[in-house]
């Protein structure tokens, strides 16, 4: 049975509070972070081999690694709460049940990179997530781990938040630096890189909530602990976020690596009337689908990308047999072209035709010529967007279209 590392708190009676995130061992790790140099914490972070936990998978050492070292520089470090992929909802559940777990690893990153302000960008629709950060934002400097000279160690960072209106593209963290500003939320040009110019113009470290809530426990536990736990490649613990036709949705922490067919059968319950499995989304619903042959793939960055597909932000969406594909295909399109931001053509409109062709097949309306169309769609929206957004609206209608290109012929020929 693995020890829950990020999790142990959540369902613990009043667990959001700082008297309960102490007596549980909370915010030991911070004077311990405070006692050793930045380059120390920076290179144990870079021996666990933590890598973001928001999609990308970025090793997060190597990331910290980029800002630069010279304390006249001011650098910011901002804390991405947008979750907003379909079928995530893990660091909505840390921040509304753990929050002071997030804050010590803000408080430790920002003190290895420098910077002495932080900045949490939080999705709108979060409303109870907003509450809980103001709260333990204000306990936190009352406690003396905010603000100047936290704990008597002469280092000081300030934390405050900052409501976005919920868009999917704030998630990404240019767009994300562009809302903070105060501007519309649209990607920007890389290079240069938030680490070389990011939030109003200065070196910036963007980490996702569950990424951060990792940090204390390598300082406390060590990073070849930390190291010791999923593949050689892909360490630590993870979140899966599992939905769809399951008997027991939830968040369910597990080494990186466990397979498929375990998050599915065992922790998740199986499928709902035991049925079949007919697709699972292993990553969120920008990831292409995995077949039930896939189940035994380990959750892992590199063997989803071997079975075609993305770790992403690991929400596995389970379909049961009986579930129509065309439709799921088109719910998923619909999802996109509503979010593109609208900058660069082959998304703005290729996303948009993308889902009314779907609409059109899946309502029985569909032409001869329409899989060929949505194929040709994805091929000019693919690797020619500004940002990875047209991407991640096109590859789940590519991969789909492979899988279930039948069911796809037979709604042209008949409506569902
Ligand atoms: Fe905006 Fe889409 Fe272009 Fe990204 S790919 S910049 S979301 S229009």
């Amino acid at each position: 049975m693995f020890e829950k590392v990020l999790l142990r708190n959540a369902g613990v009676p009043g667990s959001e509070r700082i008297d309960v995130y102490l007596s549980r061992g909370g915010y030991q790790a911070l004077p311990q972070a405070l006692a050793r140099t930045p380059a120390e914490l920076i290179d144990m972070v870079k021996r666990s081999g933590l890598r973001g936990r928001g999609g990308a998978g970025f090793p997060s050492g190597l990331k910290w690694g980029f800002m630069p070292t010279d304390p006249a520089i001011t650098k910011y470090v901002c804390v991405n709460t947008d979750e907003g992929e379909p079928g995530t909802f893990k660091d909505r559940q840390l921040v509304e049940q753990d929050p002071h777990q997030v804050i010590e690893g803000v408080i430790i990153t920002s003190y290895a990179v420098g910077a002495h302000r932080a900045f949490v960008y939080i999705r709108g629709e979060f409303f109870d997530g907003m509450k809980r950060w103001v709260k333990a934002i204000a306990d936190a400097y009352e406690r003396g781990y905010l603000g100047r000279d936290i704990l008597g160690s002469g280092y000081g960072l300030d934390l405050s938040v900052h409501r976005g209106a919920g868009a999917y593209i704030c998630g990404e963290e240019t767009a994300m630096i562009e809302s903070l500003e105060g501007k519309r939320g649209q990607p920007r040009k890389k290079p240069p890189f938030p680490a070389q110019a990011g939030l109003f113009g200065r070196p910036t470290l963007v980490h996702n909530v569950e990424t951060l809530c990792n940090v204390p426990h390598i300082v406390q536990r060590g990073p070849e602990w930390y190291a010791g736990i999923g593949t050689p490649k892909s360490t630590g613990p993870k979140i899966f976020c599992v939905s769809g036709h399951v008997n027991r949705p939830g968040n369910y922490e597990l080494p990186l690596g466990a397979p498929l067919r375990e998050i599915i059968f065992e922790h998740a319950g199986g499928v709902r009337g035991g049925r079949a499995i007919k697709a699972v989304i292993p990553g969120g619903s920008s990831t292409p689908m995995l077949t039930p042959d896939q189940l035994d793939t380990p959750m892992d960055f590199e063997s989803l990308a071997q079975a075609g597909s993305m770790l992403g932000t690991g929400a596995v969406i389970v379909i049961g047999e009986g579930t129509c594909m065309v439709d799921v295909t088109r719910r998923i399109a619909r999802f996109f072209a509503h979010e593109s931001c609208g900058y660069c053509a082959p998304c703005r409109v290729g996303t948009r035709r993308l889902a009314e062709t779907l609409e059109r097949v899946e309502t029985g309306q569909g032409r001869p010529g329409d899989l060929d169309l949505l194929a040709g769609l994805c091929e000019g929206i693919q690797g020619r967007t500004f940002c990875p957004l047209g991407d991640a609206a096109a590859a789940p209608v590519r991969r789909s279209l492979e899988l279930f290109r039948g069911e796809f012929e037979a709604h042209i020929r008949s409506a569902c």
